[in-house]
């Protein structure tokens, strides 16, 4: 038996409790994993308040990541021991996640927890940490470098934005955030903002297709008129990683950025990620990432306390990454 944050379905509502369960109930893989740490992102806590139809099918253990050591492999790379992490591949959605002790996946979709790091370090970064990286990696590939001009993060005091811009920071960027809240200035100048702007300033299109020049490349989390707004902003041969919907999913915009100013527009999925590019972003989040900068973003929480942070997230309140100590 183990124990696990299970989710079920009664009349229509999706209610959270802790249960004990037994292994024999584990999905199908083919290797055991004794989770230690796992961490809230946006995602969870759509799926901890039966939000977006992201699960089909209850009860469920919900948790998109989750890192720990290796209890039994049958597969070839992971043998007892092992300290790995895993992110995305729909665990958590379409099958049992991290907010358990624990977890059974297939073993081709694990990394090694690279040096560096730890479980509950590699928790902090977590899956929005990773696409942080992803996206400063999807602009890199697109030429862009701190010698052509600022880098813009929106939502920047969210779980994806406070580790983008201590990355950005790091390798030399002038990184403009953007946040809707006040309290957090110090905070995100302390990750190594070099200017901060208000969310409101960037959350109304001008209507004209294009606007001045201001940002070499851009990191967004917030989707929606945001992006909307920034999009004729973007330097000639800029980049924009799209990468979340905190404010919304639609975009209406024009094409006249892509076509007059070559400006592209960057998907970023780190979900269904291959397995390279994902060792390539842990092994340089792990160089990367300033460590103290990371511990500054973290708040703990437990399997029984972490389903009341799901309305902040959602609510766009939560400063930073919550880990969730198994
Ligand atoms: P998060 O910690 O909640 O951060 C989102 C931030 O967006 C908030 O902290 C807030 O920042 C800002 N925000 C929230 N509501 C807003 C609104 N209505 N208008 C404008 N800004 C708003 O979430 P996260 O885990 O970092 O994830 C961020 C986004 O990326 C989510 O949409 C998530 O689904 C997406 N995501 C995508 C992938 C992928 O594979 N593409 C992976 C992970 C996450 P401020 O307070 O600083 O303004």
């Amino acid at each position: 038996m183990f124990k696990a944050l299970m989710l079920e379905e009664k009349d229509g509502r999706v209610e959270s409790s802790i249960q004990q369960v037994d292994e024999a109930k584990l999905p199908e893989g083919d290797v055991t994993v004794a989770v230690s740490h796992s961490t809230l992102n946006y995602k969870d806590g759509l799926i901890l308040l039966g939000q977006g139809r992201l699960v089909r099918q209850y009860p469920h253990i919900p948790g998109v990541d989750f890192a720990g050591t290796v209890l039994d492999s049958a597969h070839k790379d992971w043998k007892p021991g092992d300290a790995v992490i895993l992110t995305g591949w729909r665990v958590g959605e379409a099958r049992w996640g991290g907010y358990a002790e624990k977890a059974r996946v297939k073993g081709d979709w694990l990394v090694k927890m690279p040096s560096g790091l730890d479980a509950r370090r590699a928790m902090a970064i977590g899956t929005a940490g990773f696409t942080a990286m992803l996206a400063v990696m999807a602009l890199e590939d697109h030429g862009v470098t701190p010698a052509k001009g600022p880098v813009l993060v929106t939502g920047a005091a969210g779980g994806l934005g406070s580790v983008a811009t201590a990355i950005l920071a790091k390798r030399g960027y002038k990184t403009v955030c953007s946040t809707g809240r006040a309290e957090t200035h110090a905070y995100l100048k302390a990750l190594g903002a070099s200017e901060i702007i208000t969310r409101e300033s960037i959350a109304k299109p001008s209507g004209k297709p294009l606007d001045s020049e201001a940002w070499a490349g851009v990191i967004d989390s917030v989707g929606g008129t945001t992006l909307a707004t920034v999009l004729p902003q973007v330097m000639y041969h800029g980049s924009v990683a799209s990468c979340g919907l905190a404010g919304g999913a639609k975009l209406e915009t024009t094409v006249v950025p892509f076509l007059l100013r070559g400006v592209n527009i960057l998907g970023i999925d780190s979900v269904m990620c291959p397995i390279e590019r994902r060792r390539t972003a842990w092994s340089r989040l792990a160089m990367e990432l300033p460590v103290d900068k990371l511990d500054s973003t973290i708040q703990t929480a437990t399997l029984e306390t972490v389903a009341s942070f799901a309305p902040e997230i959602l609510a766009g309140k939560v400063r930073g990454r919550v880990v969730v100590e198994i």
